[in-house]
């Protein structure tokens, strides 16, 4: 399986500045494209990357030869990403459902700043790599993963750069550890509870950084459009972003790996439920990039692992079934606690979800002797482990 790793790079001024004009030319060349593919099918052509990259090569020398300062990947890969962005429109168009998504044109300063480097230009030797036109440039760490390299990706997040080398890596083996099924339920104030009983939660760092977020969103938006100043509170924002995101991401994989780890069978929901309900609040906003990134790392670790990834139907009550008799109540959103008005269980909301959730791979009404034992110790709210990430 194709596997990434993103890598901070450390480039000298002048390296930073050559990255600058490479993504500039990318974004240019993307752009241009995209206003040849509109053309060429207005004018009843099938355009594709290939075609359209021909037809660039041919004017390039006379009205483009700037772009000869940078290496030919980053015009070359522009095709090849706006060739998978209509393969994508495509895909969506066909599965129906919501807005499909025109590939839209690249606007400095918006876009996400990137090129490509094709994996027979580029080399590593540590903690450097051997950039085309520019020579070593230092990273933070070498690359961990080993296989075959299929290509790199330098980008900018938050003023700084990032190269993501993708490598076909071989699938491991893992050793059956028959720890049965778990049930995930991913929430807002508390990132995921497990089946188990054990819950992953934000730390105060993530509180404090997200308060800094808004506080930060608030000043820069206070700014005067096109000031410098507002330029300023811009970067600002995004590092603060960056790190929230960093923190995010190391939470989420050792949560992910620690999961695919000990269990042979994962139960996740759907989670268009969620996203679904349509809320502007930050902190959910930022839950649901984390639900989704959470999902990611689940599938492709699953894969990696050997293990079963199940996605609960998007009509399963989750939420509103007793763990303990199999009821169906209407629960409100601010019950934290879940009371069954037919048993009488009491049990916390999220994890009565997760216990629902894990049960769906074996059948309805089957109980696992592990839930046995956690619902008859004490299925009371707020007494399961708490691991503060
Ligand atoms: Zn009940």
């Amino acid at each position: 399986m194709i596997l990434s790793h993103k890598i901070r790079l450390v480039p000298t001024q002048a390296q930073e500045d050559y990255f600058r004009r490479a993504c500039g030319t990318a974004r240019f060349t993307y752009n241009w494209a995209l206003d040849a593919w509109k053309k060429a099918y207005e004018a009843g052509d099938k355009p594709n990357g290939r075609s359209l990259k021909l037809q660039f090569n041919a004017i390039r020398k006379e009205h483009f030869p700037w772009t000869y300062e940078v290496h030919r990947d980053c015009t070359a890969g522009a095709f090849d990403n706006l060739q998978g962005a209509f393969q994508h429109f495509f895909r969506r168009v066909k599965a129906g459902g919501g807005a499909p998504g025109f590939p839209k044109f690249k606007k400095k300063g918006l876009a996400k700043d990137s090129f490509c480097i094709a994996n027979d230009k580029f080399s590593l030797d540590g903690r450097k790599i051997k950039v085309p036109k520019l020579g070593l440039v230092n990273m933070r760490e070498p690359l961990r993963f080993s296989g075959k390299i299929m290509s790199a990706v330098v980008s900018r997040t938050a003023d700084k750069w990032f190269v993501a080398i993708a490598v076909d890596t071989e699938v491991k083996q893992q050793p059956p550890k028959t720890k049965g099924a778990v049930g995930v339920d991913l929430g807002v104030t508390t990132l995921a509870t497990m089946s188990d009983g054990s819950k992953v939660q934000h730390s105060s760092k993530w509180k404090r950084l997200e308060k800094q977020v808004r506080r930060l969103q608030k000043a820069a938006s206070r700014k005067q459009k096109g000031s410098a100043n507002r330029r300023k509170a811009v970067i600002k924002l995004a590092l603060k972003h960056y790190e929230l995101a960093c923190l995010r991401n190391d939470v989420l994989h050792k949560t992910t790996t620690g999961l695919v780890q000990s269990y042979e069978t994962l139960v996740v929901e759907d989670l268009n439920v969620k996203g679904m309900v349509k809320n502007h609040c930050l902190a959910r906003a930022i839950s649901r990039q984390g639900w989704a990134e959470f999902r990611r790392q689940l599938e492709y670790k699953s894969v990696m692992h050997n293990r079963v990834l199940v996605v609960a139907d998007r009509f399963y009550p989750s939420t509103k079934t007793c763990s303990g008799c199999g009821a169906v109540q209407p629960v409100k959103l601010s019950e934290r606690v879940y009371k069954c008005s037919a048993c009488g269980l009491s049990v916390d909301r999220d994890w009565n979800a997760a216990i629902n959730l894990s049960r769906i791979p074996l059948g309805k009404g089957n109980f696992k002797p592990v839930e046995m034992e956690a619902l008859a110790s004490g299925c009371i709210a707020g007494e399961t482990t708490v691991i503060e990430a």
